[in-house]
């Protein structure tokens, strides 16, 4: 399928980055609108209406941070952000806020493209979700019998651990945080949520037969959330 259905607004003040980012995109079909400040990019946001914004948090005129807040008041427009801000702080802010998933500056092609496509797909994916099968690796989760197997062998989880099984995957390739998952599943923190997604993480994936570090299924995105592998 071609990507040319697909506009990009591009929010980066280094041009060189900027540059790079919209060659590699455009090279892919997309249409690329690029802004170098935030107050640009809303302008441009709202007369070009686009379907996914690549954004740098360190810009001139305010903080990238700032255009999640207003955008996401209008619009699910999926985000990415862009940073060369390393703190996990930060990506965590900017992804609680509402950006759909953030790569780390120097980034490779590869990644930035691939994260494109699964925020895109996302865009899709909750409309014709229901009553859909999961499929991943040798793993398939079939929502509408709430069944999860492995290689064809049933493997029996908690109705926990199926929630945020299920939650990730509905958000492939896209790192979800300790906040947005929590909130999902017990619909509000306190202060043993996060341990207590720990716990139940570890014994999920004991059951997905994967040891820590193995990323056949889930990757464990440290100090910020989790991000379920994308089956493309
Ligand atoms: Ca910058």
């Amino acid at each position: 399928m071609s990507n040319n259905k697909y506009k990009i607004l591009v929010c980066e003040d280094d041009k060189n980055i900027q540059n790079i980012v919209a060659t590699v995109l455009e090279a892919s079909g997309y249409k690329v609108i690029t802004a170098s400040t935030c107050t640009e990019a809303l302008m441009l946001g709202e007369s070009y209406i686009p379907d996914l914004v690549i954004l740098d948090l360190g810009l001139p005129d305010m903080d990238g941070t700032e255009y999640i807040r207003v955008a996401r008041i209008y619009s699910p427009l999926p985000i990415i952000v862009l940073s060369a801000r390393t703190d996990e702080k930060d990506k965590v802010k900017a992804l609680d806020m509402g950006a759909n998933d953030y790569i780390t500056k120097p980034f490779g092609t590869a990644e930035l493209m691939a994260r494109v496509r699964a925020a895109l797909r996302s865009i899709n994916a909750s409309a014709n979700s229901n009553g859909d099968i999961f499929e991943l690796n040798g793993m398939t989760i079939d929502y509408s019998r709430r069944h999860v197997s492995i290689d064809g062998e049933e493997v029996k989880l908690t109705q926990t651990e199926y929630n945020v099984l299920t939650f990730l995957s509905r958000h492939p390739g896209q790192v979800m945080t300790y906040t947005s998952i929590i909130n999902e599943i017990w619909g509000h923190a306190d202060l043993n949520s996060i341990k207590k997604l720990q716990v139940n993480m570890a014994n999920l994936r004991k059951k997905l037969g994967t040891k820590p570090g193995d990323t056949r299924f889930i990757i464990n995105e440290l100090g910020i959330g989790y991000r379920i592998q994308d089956p493309m």
